[in-house]
């Protein structure tokens, strides 16, 4: 489900279906809520390949969206994605990590652990086509652990419903945040196809204020005078083009 009008769901050159964005969408800005069907985790291996997504935490328990409506689950995989998910109540909402341009496609990490036996060959190839894609919708266990991480600091303190009976179907709920802050864990890239903030500073700011600025202005940062562009950080490093 979405939580945003200015957004539409369009056809895709490899990917199938996307999310794209109506007008500009500001950093912070909670997209959506994962709706689906409750089932426990070994029904997933029947639904491989559709969509799916772990209820509150739990991991006997997952969401199986209804691939014939419009939702978040729509949204595709990117290795420099402008989304990310935060878990609310049970719930996992997606979220704008960065502002995001109007025609831009909103994008996700999956958050899909490192290859097993089921990889065996691997269906989970990225198209995301970026030069930072790794070619894989695999993340790295540092980057996995990380975000579970943060989920875990996130759910301690919010409100966890009973696990809903098998077969439950998720509704919308009466309230969901506006906005989500801004956390070191989100991989954080700009749109790199929109002209950059200039910046005229002789040194480099601190990572926060860096991630701040892309943050609100979703464009790369361009310091002049040092000769450096950030396009993003990741694991509290600048990603920095010459
Ligand atoms: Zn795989
Ligand atoms: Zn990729």
């Amino acid at each position: 489900m979405f939580l945003i009008r200015n957004i539409k769901v369009k056809g895709t050159i490899k990917k199938g279906r996307g999310v794209f964005a109506t007008s500009d969408i500001k950093a912070g800005t909670v997209i959506g809520d994962y709706l689906g069907t409750i089932l426990p985790e070994k029904e997933d291996d029947l639904s491989r390949g559709l969509y799916s997504m772990a209820w509150g935490g739990d991991d006997d328990t997952i969401i199986l969206a209804n691939p014939d409506k419009n939702g978040i689950h729509l949204i595709n995989h990117s290795c420099v994605p402008n989304t990310w998910m935060h878990p609310y109540n049970g719930r996992t909402v997606y979220f704008a990590l960065r502002k995001i341009f109007k025609d831009e496609e909103l994008t996700i990490n999956y958050l899909i652990g490192e290859p097993d036996e089921d990889c065996k060959p691997c269906d989970d190839v990225c198209h995301c086509g970026d030069i930072f894609c790794h070619g894989t919708q695999h993340s790295s266990e540092y980057l996995v652990d990380a975000h579970e991480k943060y989920e875990r600091r996130i759910i301690k303190k919010q409100h966890i419903p009973r696990r809903p009976k098998s077969g439950t179907q998720l509704k919308k709920l009466s309230r969901y945040p506006k906005s989500i802050s801004d956390d070191p864990v989100f991989v954080l890239f700009s749109n790199r196809k929109k002209s950059p903030v200039k910046i005229e500073n002789d040194e480099f700011p601190p990572i926060k204020t860096l991630r701040c600025l892309i943050r609100e202005t979703g464009r790369s940062l361009e310091f002049s005078k040092i000769g450096l562009t950030v396009v993003g950080i990741r694991e509290g490093h600048a990603i920095v083009k010459t």
